[in-house]
C-alpha cells in the first residue's frame, strides 16, 4: 500500500498517454497491407474486439434488439470493447486472443479471433498507437454463457468493472436507447469502432446511425 493518493499514475504512468480524452477524435484509418510495415513496427500496438449475435427478439416487445453486442465499464470509467496493448514482440491477432481470455475469459480454442474477423485499423500519430478492431460473430446462445462468464475472468473487478450489452434502438422521445447510449464517453476511437461495425455488418444503415449520432448530439446539450 503505498500513501500517494488517488491523483497520481503510479505503475500506469508508462500507458497514461493512451486513452486520453484529450486529443480523442484525432484516429486516421490504415490500409490492411500497411498494418506490419516498417513505419509501424516503431509504433504502439492495442487490438480490441466486438462480440456480437444477431438478433431479431423484441426488446419490451416494442423495439427492434437488431444485435446483442458485449462492450464494458474500463478501470478508468471509460466504455470500450475487451482488448488491449499489444505486448513488445506479439502480433495483433495473438494479442487480441491474449486480452480477452484475461478480460472476459474467453475460450479461444472455442471462438478463435482471427486475421479474418479483422474489420479495420486506425493510428492516432500524436501518442504513435495504432488501434487494430475486430469483430468476431458468435452465436447468441453461446454470446449469452460467455456473458455469464465474464465475471471470473482474471481481469474483472479491476481492470473491467462490468460487461453490458449496448442498446440498439431509438425510444419514442428520439433520444433514450442509443443516441443516449452514444451520448457516454468512450475511450480511443472506440464509438468510431462501433458505428463502423453496425454499418459494416449490415446492423443498421447509413441513415439510422447518423440520425443516432446527430440526437446523440442533442443528449449531450441538455448535459449541460
Ligand atoms: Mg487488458
Amino acid at each position: 500500500m503505498n500513501d500517494t493518493g488517488d491523483n497520481t499514475w503510479g505503475h500506469l504512468a508508462s500507458t497514461s498517454q493512451f486513452g486520453s480524452l484529450v486529443d480523442a477524435n484525432n484516429h486516421q484509418y490504415i490500409e490492411k497491407d500497411d498494418i506490419r510495415s516498417e513505419k509501424y513496427k516503431k509504433y504502439s500496438h492495442a487490438s480490441h474486439c466486438m462480440l456480437y449475435a444477431k438478433n431479431d427478439s423484441k426488446v419490451f416487445d416494442i423495439y427492434k434488439c437488431r444485435a446483442t453486442i458485449l462492450m464494458h465499464l474500463r478501470f478508468d470509467g471509460l466504455i470500450g470493447f475487451p482488448g488491449g496493448l499489444v505486448d513488445d514482440g506479439e502480433d495483433f491477432v495473438h494479442a487480441v486472443n491474449r486480452e480477452l481470455r484475461e478480460e472476459i475469459k474467453l475460450d479461444t480454442v472455442k471462438y478463435p479471433i482471427q486475421e479474418e474477423h479483422h474489420m479495420v485499423s486506425h493510428v492516432h500519430e500524436s501518442t504513435k498507437l495504432c488501434l487494430h478492431f475486430f469483430a468476431r460473430e458468435i452465436e447468441l446462445k453461446d454470446l449469452c454463457s460467455i456473458e455469464k462468464t465474464c465475471l471470473s475472468a482474471p481481469d474483472y473487478g479491476e481492470e473491467v468493472l462490468g460487461t453490458f450489452r449496448v442498446p440498439l434502438y431509438t425510444m419514442g422521445d428520439g433520444l433514450r436507447g442509443f443516441p443516449a447510449f452514444l451520448s457516454n464517453s468512450f475511450v480511443g476511437n472506440a464509438r468510431d469502432q462501433l458505428l463502423h461495425s453496425l454499418k459494416i455488418l449490415g446492423i443498421m444503415t447509413a441513415a439510422e446511425l447518423s440520425a443516432a449520432v446527430t440526437a446523440s448530439k442533442e443528449v449531450l446539450k441538455n448535459k449541460k
